[in-house]
């Protein structure tokens, strides 16, 4: 029997054993949302529907959508000592997330106030509660410390602290790839872009890191050119997610386009999050970015067609027949 072509162009590499396909170290909300006719201007009071609880938060999401992928997961976040902080703790390991890693205590679990009208706009308050307790001397104690060297791929957002953040890029085991969300978008240092492999962005995500103006004119040129200028700030590799018209990757050989698959967009809340989960996934597995974004971006399909954030993230079952 002769090797196929695509077993040739990817040979066998040895490759450390790791316990986790991925390591999430983010930000655990729980998102409390009300659907209101109106939302309420300065000194108002409106009347909305019953109040709906979900479990939220970019880092939560993330460990949930790899997870329910198939990827052994875990989470490095921090909550409160209360029902919220339970309510995250329960949706984590329903999804088989490992939560040994997620401390619990310190101020109460984050909260994002969500207030939505019928035109689909919303307004957020967002608490970052516990999520601001999560320090770098946390990242340095066990078990996060042993999680770090257990895990072939550690993905971070910003809605923990970033000296956090940094501290997560310095205990990384040699090997190991760093995937980084930037959102909330802000200024990053040195050392935490050189890491990055890929830095995924969307388009504010991008217009904020390039310098332009939050809320400005988008920045000038070609989503390859916001690529290319990215690429220039230190990342191995650049993604540039672009709702439904798919995602753009780039690296030293050159940019590809990843084009979307057409969908009836129902909810895309957590979209982006389900696509960095299963990109960071896939490219734990050894399959190339562009093959990967490939992947996360049929996930990404799947997660719109369906309501809510955590809810809407896809087994590998159903990303395979959607
Ligand atoms: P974010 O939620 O961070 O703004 P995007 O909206 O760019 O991220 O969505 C992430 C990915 O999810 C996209 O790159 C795309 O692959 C997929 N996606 C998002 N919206 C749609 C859509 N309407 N139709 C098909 N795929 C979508």
């Amino acid at each position: 029997m002769y090797a196929s072509v695509a077993q040739l162009s990817h040979p066998y590499r040895r490759q450390p054993m790791f316990d986790y396909d991925l390591l999430v170290v983010g930000s655990a909300n729980a998102d409390l949302v009300i659907c209101v006719e109106r939302r309420p201007g300065a000194g108002e009071t409106v009347l909305g529907s019953d109040l709906a609880l979900h479990p939220g938060g970019k880092g939560a999401n993330q460990a949930v959508a790899a997870a329910r992928l198939g990827a052994r997961t875990a989470l490095l976040a921090r909550v409160g000592d209360d029902a919220h902080g339970r309510l995250l703790l329960d949706s984590q390991r329903a999804a088989g997330v490992d939560t040994a890693g997620v401390l619990v205590g310190g101020a109460p679990t984050g909260v994002a106030l969500i207030t939505v009208d019928p035109s689909g706009d919303n307004s957020i308050v967002v608490s970052p509660g516990a999520n601001g307790r999560l320090t770098p001397d946390d990242i340095r104690a066990a078990p996060a410390a042993a999680l770090l060297t257990a895990s072939r791929v550690v993905s971070a957002q910003l809605e923990i602290p970033l000296e956090t953040v940094t501290e997560v890029v310095r205990g990384l085991r040699p090997g190991a790839r760093f995937v980084l969300n930037p959102s909330p978008p802000r200024e990053l240092p040195p050392d935490v872009l050189a890491a990055c492999d890929p830095l995924i962005v969307n388009e504010h995500e991008a217009r904020v890191l390039l310098g332009a103006d939050v809320g400005g004119t988008a920045v000038g040129g070609t989503p390859e050119e916001w690529a290319g200028a990215l690429l220039a700030l230190g990342p191995r590799s650049v993604v540039v997610t672009l709702g439904e018209d798919g995602a753009l990757v780039a690296d030293a050989s050159g940019t590809a386009r990843v084009p979307a698959v057409k969908v009836n967009a129902v909810d895309t809340t957590g979209a982006g999050d389900a696509f960095t989960a299963a990109l960071a996934w896939r490219l734990g597995a050894g399959e190339s970015l562009a093959d990967s974004a490939a992947y996360a971006a049929r996930v990404g399909a799947v997660a719109v067609t369906r309501q809510g954030a955590q809810a809407s993230f896809p087994t590998a079952d159903e990303v395979a027949a959607g």
